[in-house]
């Protein structure tokens, strides 16, 4: 197994304790690589920090500004997160996008912030990773009006992390050249819905994520989850393909390659 690991919050204080533990834990299941997700201003110092110090699995990171922070945006300095965004460890800005489930921020904030980091992204050139919770219009629209005008092969393009959402949505995003990062639910047994939208997907669009210490697959629920745990996943998709583990683990690792250019 070679797995890539493309979604996990290592620098949460619930990996404090055995942070250690859990990145040999992940090497002993098969993860050759893993991106670290800073989601605010105060986690990308520790974030690229991690990264930087980190040999196996090789490890990046990524800066975002997930739409739960939206309303801190004005007093803002995006100088810093354009310096960071630029340093070699830091392969895309992300999460970003909009949360319109558990979010207080207003959905004008949370749209303005979303532009404001795609706009980086842009100028960047690094790819994106979008974070949607019941905000699938809203994204897309954005979306849309965001890459229409640049040509879309030279485009860096990105992923919609945990992806959720019907065929439609799934088509929408990968006609814009997204990529559909899959994690832990997709083993619950509550979601078959999601299982059939992902079987119609070609498995080339799919890449893995454990969104840890959130999201544990189905033996882990109520538990932490951590990258190792990335192997259910994999699992789960080998049963929806009908192809194994190894198949599984080297397409989604090459999409994940392709996608963050490393
Ligand atoms: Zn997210
Ligand atoms: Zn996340």
């Amino acid at each position: 197994m070679n797995l890539f690991e493309t979604h996990a919050h290592l620098t949460d204080a619930q990996f404090d304790l055995d942070r250690e533990a859990v990145l040999n834990r992940a090497c002993d299941a098969g993860v050759e690589t893993l991106v670290e997700i800073a989601e605010s201003p105060e986690s990308w110092e520790k974030a690229q920090a991690l990264a930087e110090k980190t040999a196996s699995p090789r490890m990046f990171w990524a800066c975002g500004f997930h739409p739960h922070y939206a309303e801190r945006q004005k007093d803002f300095n995006f100088d810093d997160m354009m310096r960071r965004t630029k340093s070699s460890s830091c392969v895309a800005v992300g999460e970003i996008g909009l949360d319109y489930a558990k979010s207080e921020s207003s959905k004008e904030n949370q749209e303005a912030l979303f532009r404001k980091t795609l706009e980086i992204a842009g100028e960047l050139n690094k790819p994106v990773i979008i974070h949607c919770r019941d905000a699938q219009a809203d994204t897309l629209r954005i979306l849309r009006s965001f890459y229409s005008g640049l040509s879309r092969r030279e485009l860096c393009m990105g992923v919609i992390h945990c992806f959720s959402g019907d065929s439609n949505f799934a088509e929408g995003c990968m006609d814009l050249g997204f990529y559909l990062g899959v994690d832990g639910p997709l083993t619950y047994p509550s979601a078959k819905g999601l299982r059939d939208v992902i079987s119609k997907v070609p498995l080339e669009k799919i890449v893995l994520e454990t969104d840890c210490p959130y999201l544990p697959p189905q033996p882990f629920r109520g538990k932490r989850n951590e990258p190792a745990y990335l192997t259910h996943v994999a699992q789960k998709l080998s049963e929806i393909f009908a192809r194994s583990e190894d198949e599984i683990s080297l397409v989604t690792a090459a999409n994940a390659r392709r996608l963050f250019r490393v």
